[in-house]
């Protein structure tokens, strides 16, 4: 993914070089994603790197209060949510170890492999969509359940990680590949804790959970972002009510405020659930970041898609994205938060 709001408050040049580099096929679709008028959709309160990373971690304790003798469970509570943190923290750790998993490389389809099998150990079919890409292989992994009803909620996340730690301080690491740990395995974590939690007979909507391939490449050997995200969109056998991307959702300092390209009424009702749960310091209901991600693909189809992502990552497209950059309460916020607006959605 790449950010286009914050480098166009940065420098006029740099932002004129993102637009630049975009393939020829994709300049149009770009600028009309940009506001005609950045600067001045901007927000006013710019918060540091340093600001996000020391967001407190204190709203868990008060997010979700068990019953208790004292406190009967009133009919209309909102049902206890069950994802947990510590176990999509393990699918963190489990896609880290096989090492970076870029497009193309082994550990990549081994990625893949391991989506597939945790998927249908939770109960989901999985259906692999292949394609080539500039004479590379790549696999997007869709997981459903048979006995979903209702319109289609997409649920996305990319699994590849970068083949470059091209924005490390050190210019020796650049050509490195990097862990991805909160760039690619976050958001794969989260879908798959929920795999295992959700109950698809409960609720109103059928829910895919896909896992997006070469969404990280963009930028390197004349790649676009989101290529596995693109395939998809283009190849959709029906017409999903929406679809909600979530990438580097995982970090300590965790804060995800409106992407502006996304879909402002489904932003709403998402945040307004994390309010609900208490997460409201972590899922800040105001816009900041203007992303090119995986739900750009489906927007320009005309589906509502929103992209939960925290763009305020010190370790972005560095060495340094290690599992040590990503908590379990981080993950659990947006899992949670994923699971109750499903749960409630008419
Ligand atoms: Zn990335």
């Amino acid at each position: 993914m790449i950010l286009v709001g914050l480098a166009l408050l940065m420098t006029g040049v740099f932002s004129y070089w993102i637009v630049s580099q975009a393939p020829a096929s994709s300049q149009a679709e770009l600028s009309e994603l940009q506001p005609s008028n950045p600067v001045g959709v901007l927000p006013t309160a710019t918060p540091s790197i340093d600001q996000a990373d020391a967001a407190p971690e204190t709203a868990t304790a008060t997010a979700t209060p068990s019953p208790s003798p004292t406190m009967p469970p009133s009919p209309t509570a909102i049902p206890d949510p069950t994802f947990d943190g510590q176990v999509a923290y393990q699918h963190v750790l489990a896609q880290v170890a096989l090492g970076p998993r870029p497009t193309g490389s082994e550990a990549g389809w081994a990625t893949g492999e391991l989506i597939i099998a945790e998927l249908e150990k939770a109960g989901w079919q999985a259906e692999a969509q292949e394609f080539i890409f500039n004479g590379v292989r790549g696999r997007n992994i869709i997981g459903r359940r048979e006995e979903s009803r209702g319109p289609i909620i997409i649920l996305g996340a990319h699994y590849d990680t970068r083949p470059a730690a091209d924005q490390d301080p050190t210019e020796s690491l650049r050509d490195e590949w990097i862990e991805g740990a909160n760039d690619g395995a976050s958001g794969v974590a989260v879908l798959l804790e929920l795999a295992r939690i959700l109950e698809p007979d409960k609720l109103q909507h059928e829910v895919w959970l896909a896992f997006f391939d070469a969404e990280d490449r963009g930028r390197l050997d004349g790649w676009p972002f989101s290529v596995g995200a693109r395939h998809m969109a283009e190849n959709l056998t029906a017409n999903p009510e929406s679809v909600i991307v979530v990438d580097m959702i995982g970090d300590v300092g965790q804060q995800l405020y409106y992407e502006r390209n996304s879909d402002q009424a489904l932003s709403q009702e998402i945040w307004a659930v994390a309010a609900e749960l208490g997460y409201q310091d972590y899922f800040i209901a105001e816009p900041r970041h203007t992303i090119i991600d995986d739900h750009i693909p489906f927007i320009e189809r005309g589906i509502p898609a929103v992209d939960i992502i925290d763009f305020d990552y010190p370790y972005w497209h560095t060495v340094e994205d290690t599992a040590d950059k990503v908590s379990p309460e981080s993950l659990e916020r947006v899992g949670r938060t994923l699971e109750i607006w499903l749960e409630e959605k008419q």
